[in-house]
């Protein structure tokens, strides 16, 4: 999630929206605890869009 758009970043992680340089490791449901995952380019795509809007 980045602070200027609240939308996460293209590079984000694929599970968590985290950014890389502040992600270390996160919990969350469907994967438990992992550390910062490179997203698809499917959702590298998305999320571009999605911050364009
Ligand atoms: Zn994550």
């Amino acid at each position: 999630m980045s602070r200027d758009t609240g939308l996460p970043a293209p590079n984000a992680c694929r599970w968590c929206d985290v950014d890389k340089d502040v992600h270390l490791q996160r919990w969350v449901p469907a994967v438990k605890w992992h550390g910062w995952t490179e997203p698809t380019d499917a959702q590298r795509k998305a999320r571009m869009l999605a911050r364009r809007a």
